[in-house]
């Protein structure tokens, strides 16, 4: 097969015991290929000797562009500025520690020879991760697809190829909160999933604590779904319908009974119920209104202090 020319995008953040080792097996892997190929590591502030060992494996090896993040940006970030510089006809995003195998570039680059422009890695089992973990991830899954309106393949994570088409497609998509599985889904092309086996970490420990996995559940809900605001819209019409009979209830006690002055359970339930109720709302509301500030201030996405290019020659694209 006529390889096309690849781009490898690896974020990494404290991964300082894992990079040497990623980088050996991703250079077997690439080299084997027999291709145009290039790494590149962004560094996303990480505060142990990840860079030091990154400009080292710069020096040595020609094939390797090392973008320094101003500080640590995130995840989703950290590829996206990965994305931004790679050259490549096709673009393959990966984890610094060795999760998602690299011997299955050579399957991707099969079916994106046969013409699908996104080929992502669908998880079939995850080594090392707890139960909790697994649980909320395919939670996760269930409700973005309820939710939003373009669905998400379960258990897929980042890992993945990208046509060139797909890369300018993210590349044009400014937005601050960004799900890049979720954006690689609304882009459309022809995609498709090979499934794998994903291992362990080899070391270190994972950079997704349950905060920022709340985050990001948080992230591509919003982003991609307008259902909360509407099921606040629907929430308020019927406690609106519920409160005229409230309201028909107090005026028949009133207007019919002797026993009016003793309505003030319902009125206190109904006020507790509605002041939450609008808290919610608030909330909710808030979470939207909060995102269309972060877009409005239009701030890059990242700074970079450094950038290393890569040394050896540019590629020839098709
Ligand atoms: N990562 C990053 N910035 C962050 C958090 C993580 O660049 O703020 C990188 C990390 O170095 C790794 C990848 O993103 O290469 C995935 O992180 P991790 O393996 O910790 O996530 P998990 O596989 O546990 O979901
Ligand atoms: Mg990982």
């Amino acid at each position: 097969m006529d390889h096309p020319a690849i781009s490898v995008v690896v974020p990494c953040f404290d991964e300082g015991e894992m990079i040497a080792a990623c980088h050996q097996r991703l250079t077997g892997v690439l080299q084997g290929l027999d291709a145009w190929y290039e790494i590149v590591y962004v560094d996303d502030g990480s505060r142990d000797s990840t860079l030091a060992i990154l400009q080292a494996i710069h020096a040595s090896d020609p094939n390797v562009t090392v973008v320094e993040l101003s500080r640590n940006f995130g995840h989703q970030t950290a590829v996206t500025a990965g994305l931004e510089i790679a050259k490549g006809d096709v673009v393959v995003i990966t984890d610094a520690d060795l999760q998602d195998p690299p011997e299955l570039i050579a399957k991707m680059l099969e079916l994106w020879a046969q013409g699908f422009e996104v080929v992502y890695g669908v998880r079939e089992t995850r080594e090392g991760e707890t139960g909790f973990k697994r649980w909320t991830a395919k939670l996760f899954y269930r409700l973005i697809n309820r939710l939003s309106d373009v669905p998400i393949p379960p258990d897929t994570g980042d890992f993945r190829l990208l046509d060139r088409k797909a890369v300018e497609a993210i590349k044009s998509m400014p937005e601050r909160h960004r799900l890049l599985r979720g954006m690689c889904s609304w882009i459309g092309f022809r995609q498709c999933g090979i499934k794998y086996a994903r291992a362990a970490r080899v070391a270190g420990k994972t950079k997704y604590p349950l905060n920022k996995m709340i985050n990001l559940a948080l992230d591509g809900v919003a982003s991609f779904s307008t259902v909360p605001l509407r099921f606040l819209a629907v929430l308020g019409f019927l406690t609106a319908a519920l409160s005229v009979i409230g309201i028909l209830y107090a005026l028949i006690v009133r207007l019919f009974t002797h026993t009016w002055v003793a309505g003030w359970t319902i009125s206190f339930i109904g006020m507790l119920f509605l002041g939450g109720l609008q808290m919610i709302s608030i909330g909710i509301v808030g979470e939207y209104v909060g995102r269309v500030y972060a877009e409005t201030k239009h701030r890059p996405l990242y700074l970079a202090r450094t950038v290393l290019e890569r040394r050896g020659d540019p590629p020839r694209l098709r």
